[in-house]
């Protein structure tokens, strides 16, 4: 394939990246976005491989590759559970952060083509940059993998001085990169390479232990920023115009996300990032948080639950991460459905980070065939609830705290919630009293129009939907 072809196909790839981008960001459109990624993926990589840089002799090294990641992605996508996505999301970031060490590595030992000048020192900037984002994206990507399943506790790690650790860090980085710049033969500069690697990996280590349990889904849209950047910086280091473009329209809209993240949870992203944020000043989450909620709690059986559902006349339903663990939503659609042929007006709030990714139940209810319309953002609904007969929250806990609102020293203060407590009557679906992702406890569960409906979301949610046939 000539140059000017392999252009041709590139420019024909990221006009389908940026499609793609387009179609995801709508559930209805979203089926299509996914396919433009897919059929921009296939032109890039078939252009790349028969595209006038790569030999004959190095083909067989890339369909070796290609068959091996292929195989591992094909299983891992096969074999993952829902509720394990972020888990793999992580991972993934990580490898995108791996790639772009390695890669790096490789081009600065790769002798093959000769920089001279301000060229050389281009490129040897590229390498340095590209090899610094790569090491913060893998390290932190793989403790962000950790927490997110459970490996790593959730608490903030708060080292004394950490900020002045992490300055210390970048100056020291500055500092290595002169020298990496400076430096004459290739194993004076590994040197410098080497020991920023390191102060880069501890640093993508520090950075998401030391952020709180409330604040992983800024993180978790933070690193899908920064495998983009190093994407971007992996096609500065092999002069790939289509990695570039790919990298930054994935850095781009990672940073759009962890605003939108930031914002949904009424977070200051520097604050997040810097580590330690709602903490109140140090202390874990639950030791932070103000006076323990107290009182009634009122339990509820699934028949009671139904008898409610059936006379009401406006019904908001709130699902959470619990929902996902117990791949409630197809059930949580059979009643929604009942319940709408009986008159009842049934609709869903969701709130920006229920579950542990974003968009995580609009995919499980779009899974269910949930109509879009009946589907609502946080927004649009939360002037609705004191019109509202019953909220029916399954499986979700911090979205629906009343303690970000009441609660100043509670670590989720400020983020909006689902106000469910302003319906009639709330219904919390869960197996336990247990606290939700950021150990919060919730004083929801105590209040007077509050009832429990304690048991594992699918089971209990069968039996509501049998009491409602009944
Ligand atoms: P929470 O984690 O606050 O609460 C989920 C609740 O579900 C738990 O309290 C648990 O209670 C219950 N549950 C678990 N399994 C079941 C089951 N099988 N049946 C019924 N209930 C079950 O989830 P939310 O969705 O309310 O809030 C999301 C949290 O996750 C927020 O703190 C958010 O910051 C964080 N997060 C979000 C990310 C995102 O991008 N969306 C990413 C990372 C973190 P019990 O054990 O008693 O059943």
């Amino acid at each position: 394939m000539s140059e000017n072809l392999a252009t041709v196909a590139y420019i024909g790839a990221t006009i389908l990246f940026i499609l793609s981008l387009g179609g995801l960001s709508n559930a209805e459109t979203s089926r299509r976005g996914n396919f433009y990624g897919m059929l921009g993926m296939t032109i890039a990589v078939v252009a790349t491989m028969l595209g006038p840089r790569v030999t004959a002799l190095g083909l067989p090294w890339i369909i070796g590759s290609l068959a091996v990641g292929g195989a591992v992605g094909i299983y891992a996508a096969r074999k993952v559970q829902m509720t394990q996505m972020p888990e793999l999301v992580a991972l993934m970031h990580s490898l995108v952060g791996l790639a772009a060490c390695l890669v790096g590595f490789a081009s600065y030992v790769d002798t093959s083509i000769v920089y001279t000048g301000a060229e050389k020192t281009i490129h040897e900037v590229e390498i340095y940059i590209g090899i610094l984002i790569g090491a913060v994206t893998f390290s932190g990507s793989i403790i962000a993998f950790g927490k997110l399943s459970g490996k790593i506790g959730g608490k903030p790690l708060l080292l004394p001085a950490r900020h002045w650790l992490n300055l210390l860090g970048l100056l020291a980085v500055i500092w290595f990169g002169a020298e990496f710049v400076a430096a004459h033969d290739v194993d004076a500069g590994m040197l410098a390479l080497a020991i920023m690697t390191i102060i880069a990996l501890l640093f993508g280590i520090h950075m998401v232990m030391a952020i709180g349990g409330a604040d992983m889904p800024v993180v978790v849209s933070m690193l899908n920023s920064y495998s983009g950047w190093a994407a971007a910086a992996t096609g500065f280091m092999l002069a790939n115009d289509l990695l570039i473009v790919t990298g930054a329209l994935v850095g781009s809209s990672g940073a759009i996300l962890s605003y939108i993240m930031c914002r949904a949870m009424n977070r200051n992203f520097i604050s997040v990032i810097a580590g330690g944020f709602g903490t109140g000043g140090g202390s874990t989450p639950v030791a932070a948080a103000g006076e323990q909620p107290a009182g009634e709690v009122v339990a509820v059986s699934a028949a009671e639950t139904a008898e409610l559902l059936r006379t009401a006349k406006n019904v908001i339903i709130v699902p959470g991460y619990g929902m996902a663990v117990a791949q409630a939503q197809h059930t949580v659609y059979e009643i929604t459905k009942l319940l709408r042929e009986q008159g009842v007006n049934v609709r869903f709030g969701i709130h920006p980070v229920a579950g542990r990714m974003p968009g995580h139940m609009n995919v499980l209810l779009a899974e269910a065939k949930v109509p879009y319309d009946i589907v609502l953002e946080m927004d649009e609904i939360n002037d609705d609830f004191p019109d509202t007969d019953v909220s029916m929250v399954i499986g979700a806990n911090d979205i629906v705290n009343p303690a970000a609102e009441d609660d100043p020293n509670s670590p989720i203060a400020g983020m909006p919630v689902l106000q469910v407590w302003r319906s009639k009557t709330s219904i919390v679906m869960k197996r336990s009293m247990a606290s939700g992702y950021a150990g919060v406890d919730n004083p929801l569960f105590f209040r007077e129009n509050n009832r429990m409906l304690f048991g594992d979301a699918k089971k209990m949610l069968d039996e509501v939907l049998v009491a409602l046939k009944v």
